[in-house]
């Protein structure tokens, strides 16, 4: 939080910091604080940022101060304020922060994606509509349709560009900014900045602001992380060994596939654990409530899939597992994100098997840490630094020389260098762990 920044010396409406008081949002983020005075002189923008970090009020409020202020009225199916963003979950949070930051003024939002019937929505954006948060497919389908008209946009948000990029949705964002109106305020919203990012800000922004409060290598500095490798054939034990031994609620584990993830939350549940996935493949209902156990608590463990869980925003969750280390080094940093939510710790875990060294190497280039290996669990393999890399991104050197004397044996990780989370080893606890415990900086001191 920004302490001495307060949403009244930013001038938003009274009601908006009514409803932000209601809420208990004493001071803004980083984000918040950095971005609305932009956005309420007009100006476009690159906001650097991931969720967790406050984005949604950073651009929700102004919207709402801005459109609060003038006189027009809804109009029916034309939206004077549209969000993309990629995911169902994403749209329906987005949503709700609208509905819990403008419940004092008299603006319409509603909400559309995908793999739900369309009639509601119609409905909905026919009563007249202000705000329209939505993905992509769907938006574009209704416009075709001729139930939903563009023309009267003034603010149009672009949020989590590069997983709108990673979900091969970059044909579909470049039809919706085709049919937007001039002028407009745009704004950009991503984790990280590639290339296609800067392409599509190009097309999309005039003369913009930049703003980056959190550099993708920076989100994880309050997480600790750690690495175990370990053989294909016993990650499952080793989950089970994690779960048991972490003692926290709400646990996050990641597989790469739809399939894995329903064999491995099967697999939990056969175990007494109460867990559930949360997969493209579930319908929108069965995910909802899968999510929702998760909220209460009476799931404890929910296997979730890169996109299905893009977003999601549960407070409390105490360990990320990476069963699958992803091979998109990005997906980690907002994989662990899901954890040290709203300034808490966090603990992030990550399985590597032989195979996938090439993505872990990958990743720590990325976030520019070393992972602390955790060589103390009952499935531990020596990490052999003479062992070809061979998967990965990127070509080139496939061997771990990202940093420099990374070649150490597990058990000097356990001497000098291993960390972990809450989960590890009793045994590693008993013996003092913290003496062991480094800070991902730490990890990459002294070799
Ligand atoms: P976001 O990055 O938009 O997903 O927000 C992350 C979490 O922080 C959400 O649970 C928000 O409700 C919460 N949040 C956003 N802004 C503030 C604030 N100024 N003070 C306290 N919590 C906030």
């Amino acid at each position: 939080m920004t302490e001495t920044i307060t949403f009244a010396s930013l001038n938003l409406a009274e009601p908006i910091q009514r409803a932000l008081a209601a809420k208990n949002y004493l001071h803004p983020t980083p984000i918040q604080a950095g971005v609305i005075p932009h956005l309420l002189e007009g100006r476009d923008l690159i906001g650097c940022a991931q969720t967790g970090t406050g984005k949604t009020a950073a651009f929700a409020l102004p919207i709402l101060h801005r459109l609060a202020a003038s006189s027009r009225r809804s109009g029916r199916a034309r939206p004077r304020a549209l969000i993309l963003t990629p995911t169902r979950e994403l749209a329906s949070q987005i949503s709700d922060n609208f509905a819990a930051y403008g419940r004092h003024l008299d603006l319409r939002h509603c909400v559309i994606f995908g793999g739900v019937g369309q009639n509601p929505q119609v409905r909905a954006l026919q009563a007249g509509i202000d705000i329209l948060v939505a993905t992509p497919g769907r938006l574009l389908d209704l416009m075709q349709q001729g139930q939903l008209s563009l023309d009267s946009v003034e603010v149009f948000v672009l949020d989590e560009a590069d997983r709108m990029l990673d979900m091969g949705f970059a044909p579909d964002v470049k039809r919706v900014i085709a049919k937007l109106p001039s002028p407009r305020q745009s704004l950009l919203f991503s984790a990280t900045m590639p290339a296609p990012i800067r392409e599509i800000a190009g097309r999309l922004l005039t003369n913009p602001v930049e703003i980056n409060v959190a550099p993708v290598s920076s989100t994880a500095d309050r997480i600790e992380q750690t690495v175990c490798h370990v053989a294909k054939a016993d990650k499952g034990r080793l989950l089970l060994h994690v779960l048991t031994e972490h003692q926290g609620d709400r646990v996050l584990v990641f597989s790469r596939t739809k399939h894995g993830a329903n064999k491995l939350a099967k697999g939990l549940v056969l175990k007494g654990i109460r867990a559930e996935a949360i997969h493209g493949n579930k319908s929108q209902g069965a995910r909802e409530r899968a999510l929702d156990g998760f909220r209460r608590g009476s799931v404890r463990v929910l296997v979730a899939t890169d996109i299905a869980a893009r977003g999601i925003d549960v407070k409390g969750v105490s360990l990320v597992v990476n069963h699958d280390i992803p091979n998109e080094p990005e997906s980690y940093v907002h994989r662990i994100g899901r954890t040290a939510r709203a300034g808490a710790d966090g603990h992030a875990v990550a399985f590597c098997e032989p195979d996938e060294r090439g993505y872990l190497r990958d990743i720590e280039k990325l976030i520019r840490q070393q992972i602390p290996m955790d060589a103390d669990h009952p499935f531990a393999i020596p990490f052999d630094p003479a062992l070809p890399v061979t998967s990965g991104r990127g070509g080139g050197d496939r061997r771990p020389g990202g940093f420099r004397g990374r070649a150490q044996s597990p058990a000097a990780a356990v001497d000098g260098r291993g960390s972990s989370a809450r989960g590890r080893s009793s045994s590693a606890r008993r013996r003092g762990g913290n003496a062991r415990r480094r800070g991902p900086s730490g990890a990459s001191r002294g070799r």
